[in-house]
């Protein structure tokens, strides 16, 4: 895929790979929003935020906006509150407009407060991290934390479109780049073997941000993702494979305090996991184990864990969300592409598996 405009759509909302500012002008020129009220991330906004106000004023749309300390801590019950006050107070109405700006916690945060004020206002994604643009902003979940736990406040909402613009990622941390790249060889694993194979050719055009193979790692991900959650919006089968690493790569986030691994580094850990346990149960082969770390470990993500208590990252993963009746379910790969829910593993070989991946 080349510079070309180009469209998915997931859920009715519309999903477009082109120059956000342009774009989104086109966009909101089609439709008619009484007001716009752009939610961001400080630091995002400060690079971005003046392009973005321009084309509002381009428009003769007034609005407000309100931006939070970058982190996952702003994705919390008060900053919500500060937020639903602010859009009050800048008198938005049901035909208003709400604009994230930012990573993935912009986009579960101003997802959340969109989907509850005055019961649902229109919403639009503008993602600037890799993370972003290939899950948080595509199939409609929003997540607000509370102090015991990630994401447990959140809803089911649609953005009206959403914008992929790979220029964004010129200012993304290189480290953030990497991590958001273990949700696209997640993609790869449980759905796509070209995009796996695309991946294993041109690994370093897509870390030095070559343009064409971003865009063919950009659609190809979205594409999954927004066919995946237009088969399964709710999460009842398909949806959960999307969850390949994850289970794993949580308790691993959870056991260091969301500090010593990003996101996608644990995710990168936690399919290597899958991928052993798979391997223990006859469902997949050693040569696909090793493939799959091989990419990993290009894209520059960890394979291995530190020396740590395999117990307690087994508890830490019964007490997922996604444990569904107390019996724990993985989404483990067969292969290149091909991936299942299995249900009812022996919590014993999770705990080798575990160990098994540790220095
Ligand atoms: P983030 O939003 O915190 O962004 C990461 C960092 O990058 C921040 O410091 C931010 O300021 C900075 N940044 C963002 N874009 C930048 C840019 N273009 N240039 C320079 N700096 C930039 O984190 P994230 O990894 O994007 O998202 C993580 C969040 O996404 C988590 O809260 C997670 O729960 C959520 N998430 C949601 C879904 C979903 O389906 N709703 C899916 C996956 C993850």
């Amino acid at each position: 895929m080349g510079q070309g405009k180009t469209e998915l759509t997931c859920k009715g909302s519309s999903i477009f790979f082109a120059p956000a500012f342009p774009s989104l002008k086109e966009f909101i020129e089609k439709h008619s929003y009484s007001r716009y009220f752009v939610i961001s991330d400080r630091a995002v906004f400060s690079l971005y935020g003046t392009q973005l106000l321009d084309q509002f004023d381009a428009l003769a749309l007034a609005g407000d906006s309100f931006f939070f300390e970058s982190g996952e801590e702003a994705k919390g019950l008060s900053t919500l509150e500060k937020c639903w006050n602010a859009m009050h107070r800048s008198q938005l109405d049901r035909a208003s407009l709400v604009v994230a700006l930012g990573g993935g916690v912009a986009t579960d945060l101003a997802g959340f407060a969109a989907s509850c004020y005055m019961r649902g206002v229109a919403l639009m994604h503008l993602p600037t991290t890799l993370l972003g643009m290939v899950d948080a902003s595509i199939g409609g979940k929003t997540g607000i934390n509370l102090p015991t736990g990630k994401n447990v406040i959140g809803t089911f909402y649609q953005p009206v479109a959403v914008f992929i613009d790979s220029s964004f990622l010129a200012t993304l941390p290189k480290r953030e780049v990497v991590s958001g790249m273990a949700e696209v060889i997640k993609c790869a694993v449980i759905r796509d073997p070209s995009l796996f194979h695309f991946l294993e050719t041109h690994m370093e055009k897509v870390l030095s941000l070559e343009l064409d193979a971003l865009q063919h790692i950009l659609f190809a991900s979205c594409k999954i993702k927004a066919e995946t959650v237009d088969q399964d919006e709710k999460e009842h089968g398909l949806r959960a494979l999307l969850n390949y690493g994850h289970t794993f790569g949580h308790a691993l986030e959870a056991a260091t305090h969301y500090r010593a691994y990003a996101h996608g580094e644990a995710v990168s850990i936690g399919m290597c996991c899958a991928a052993d346990l798979s391997l223990h149960l006859g469902l997949t082969d050693t040569a696909f184990v090793k493939r799959q770390e091989a990419l990993c470990e290009r894209a520059g993500l960890p394979v291995r864990l530190k020396k740590r208590d395999e117990k307690q990252l087994l508890q830490l993963m019964q007490g997922d969300k996604k444990t569904a009746f107390g019996s724990l379910a993985l989404i483990l790969p067969r292969g290149i592409g091909r991936a299942d829910i299995v249900r009812n593993l022996d919590p014993i070989l999770i705990e080798t598996v575990w160990k098994g991946r540790m220095d």
